[in-house]
């Protein structure tokens, strides 16, 4: 009988590390994974493991088979931030092979918030946009949807916490760690400096724009935490990043200036949209189509992200919030 293997996709980078990139079950496909060897092969650094399902770990196995990779000479993982894609296999790793799982503090407690067994997150979440004019159809649709993720990323990991301004080795080389808010506050991209490498995480990614989220009861302005930190980012002499998502590339200042570029095209789009007042529901509708209502997974992402631009421009004083019979109403002043 014929085996009908998957076929994980991997490619290699520097000396020897590996990027694996980890199937996921949502429209982006898949994750990197970046297994990174010491020089004298004594172990091996895992930098985010990717969302934990049946397929993820089917592709692991193949991907360690491959390059002859044991579990047990996993000496530690770390997760540049708490989003399930890149955190989920971090437990399920550690199990394998007692290695320590860093991450930041502020990152780690946004795990405990939304995977706690008593977590009141898609609930609040559900609040937060009912309030901005979103049905109850799909509010509910949507904690559904967020309930999904807890067994994708269980076992969950115990953390050991590292920050901004520390510096990590591995790979025979000293990373500095860097904060990068806006997608995840949390969020850590690792830097080495005499060769101008950066594990960028979801901060910058090629041919996608980074999701910007609102989340309840956080800071109301991702957007320009996001920003601020592009622009703090410039200055980094980047030779080669390595993103969360699609491939590693060159170009580091030119993507931060492109996606730069991309939020302010969107913030002037949108506040032409609001000459005519209208929630950031129905505006979201009108800027990623309807056909989202059936994706609830796309449609949280969407109206979070809507709801970041809208509050950097009301921060801004370019828009004004009214309330009309307990629904939010924007428009541009
Ligand atoms: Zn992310």
């Amino acid at each position: 009988m014929e085996q009908e293997e998957q076929q994980v996709e991997t490619a290699q980078w520097n000396d020897g590390w590996i990027q694996v990139k980890v199937p996921l079950p949502f429209s982006l496909k898949w994750v990197n994974s970046y297994v990174i060897p010491e020089p004298d092969r004594s172990g091996y650094t895992v930098i985010d493991p990717g969302l934990r399902t049946d397929d993820a770990v089917a592709a692991w196995n193949e991907a360690m088979k491959r390059y002859g990779i044991a579990a047990e000479e996993i000496k530690r993982i770390i997760v540049t931030h708490q989003h399930p894609d890149h955190y989920g296999l971090a437990g399920y790793f550690q199990k394998l092979s007692g290695a320590p799982v860093y991450m930041s503090r502020r990152s780690h407690a946004y795990t405990v918030r939304l995977w706690a067994v008593d977590s009141r997150f898609g609930g609040e979440l559900g609040q937060l946009f009912s309030k901005h004019g979103m049905p109850d159809e799909l509010t509910s649709a949507i904690a559904a949807n967020l309930e999904l993720f807890e067994e994708r990323v269980s076992p969950q990991p115990s953390v050991t916490y590292v920050e901004a301004g520390e510096t990590i080795r591995f790979g025979g080389f000293d990373w500095q760690l860097i904060d990068a808010p806006g997608h995840a506050y949390g969020q850590l991209l690792l830097y080495e400096p005499h060769n101008g490498w950066m594990f960028c995480g979801d901060q910058v990614i090629p041919r996608i724009t980074p999701n910007i989220s609102v989340v309840p009861g956080e800071e109301t302005d991702p957007l320009n935490d996001f920003l601020m930190n592009l622009d703090q980012l410039l200055s980094y002499e980047v030779s080669l990043a390595f993103p969360g998502h699609r491939d590693p590339f060159t170009g580091f200042t030119a993507r931060i200036e492109e996606l730069k570029q991309h939020h302010t095209r969107r913030l002037d789009r949108m506040k032409r949209m609001l000459e005519e007042p209208m929630s950031a529901f129905e505006l979201s509708e009108r800027l990623f189509g309807i056909n989202l209502r059936s994706n609830p997974h796309n449609l949280r992402f969407a109206m979070a992200e809507t709801l970041a631009h809208l509050y950097y421009m009301e921060h801004r004083g370019s828009i004004e919030r009214l309330d009309e019979a307990g629904v939010y109403l924007f428009h541009a002043v």
